[in-house]
């Protein structure tokens, strides 16, 4: 039965996906946290692909990184603590220098941003003078000081257009970045990154979802191969298909995209069937509620970013969101 450290209520908001049997393990590291973050005037931002008992249990602000990186800037809390990888943690410290930034795993990392350096992408400006450096948000703090904007999988193409240049260099992704080039008429130079998580869907196991599960609406992630994309009905960031989902409120639907996504977003959207493929991250799940209590407790591990390095990248992050 639901632990009494933690209010009755949050168990309620989880029933559906965690058993009674295993929330005891989960409440008392919840109540902790809870606790903690009114101690430390802590706020908990979390990604959409943090589980369900992070998600909905301990956070205080949920999303995909640029809502994320949006609401970093928004909070009075003097403590951020990220429940994410380490790309997502950086802009909250570009944004809010001020403040303690945590992150509970320093070894949350990505294959994406860990696809390119600021040395790749200095060659690439040589490779290709004065064409504009667009990079996706899942980079490192020191390429984002080397490009001139930076954009997510839900504004890239906004992003891309904003710069009025005929050519653009976008990376890492280069599934995203060819996503992109399907829907515009800018011509995109691509680097050859990929996410481990959705490089593995491929058209054919699309194809079949649609054969076993009669009616079912297809939401692909765009860093997925265009492949894929083309098969899907939607395409969108993590934002972009809980918006869908809450929209259209379809009977059956399966998100192409980490595994957590679906948990969360079922919690919400009782009345629709969620096809659950499970491609997981296993850099998202280094965060779990044992280190974000230990985060906490001893302020670690604290953000930091060399001055130089940060201020060139907060103006590549600033203006993303100026667009
Ligand atoms: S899901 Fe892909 S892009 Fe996101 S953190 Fe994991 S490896 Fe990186």
């Amino acid at each position: 039965m639901p632990d009494t450290i933690t209010p009755p209520s949050l168990y309620d908001r989880v029933r559906r996906i965690i058993p009674p049997v295993e929330w005891p393990v989960f409440a008392a590291d919840i109540g902790a946290i809870l606790a903690l973050k009114r101690a430390r005037n802590a706020v908990i931002l979390a990604h959409n692909y943090q589980t369900p008992e992070i998600y909905h249990c301990v956070a205080d602000i949920t999303g995909d990184s640029l809502a994320l990186a949006r609401e970093a800037m928004r909070t009075d809390a003097s403590t951020i603590v990220l429940a994410g990888v380490h790309f997502m943690a950086e802009p909250a410290k570009l944004l809010n220098p001020e403040k303690t930034v945590l992150i509970p795993d320093q070894a949350a990392g990505c294959s994406l941003a860990a696809s390119i350096t600021a040395a790749d992408v200095r060659l690439l400006r040589e490779r290709y003078p004065g064409v504009p450096v667009v990079s996706y948000v899942n980079t490192s703090a020191e390429v984002k000081a080397e490009s001139d904007i930076c954009c997510t999988s839900g504004n890239a193409k906004r992003v891309v257009e904003s710069l009025g240049a005929a050519s653009v260099i976008m990376l890492p992704d280069e599934y995203l970045a060819r996503n992109v080039a399907a829907e515009t008429g800018v011509e995109i130079i691509a680097w050859a990154g990929h996410c481990e998580v959705h490089e593995r869907f491929t058209a054919a196991e699309i194809r079949a979802f649609r054969a076993q599960h009669p009616g079912v609406a297809v939401l692909a992630h765009p860093e997925c191969p265009p492949e894929v994309v083309a098969e899907a009905d939607f395409a969108g960031s993590t934002a972009a298909m809980a918006d869908y989902v809450g929209q259209h409120r379809p009977a059956r639907v399966v998100l192409v995209t980490e595994c957590s996504m679906s948990d969360n977003l079922a919690l919400v959207h009782p009345a629709t069937e969620f096809v659950r493929p499970c491609n997981l991250c296993p850099h998202m799940k280094r965060i779990t509620l044992a280190n974000i209590r230990r985060s906490l407790e001893t302020m670690t591990h604290e953000v930091a970013i060399d001055r130089d390095i940060a201020a060139r990248a907060r103006r590549a992050v600033e203006r993303m969101l100026a667009v």
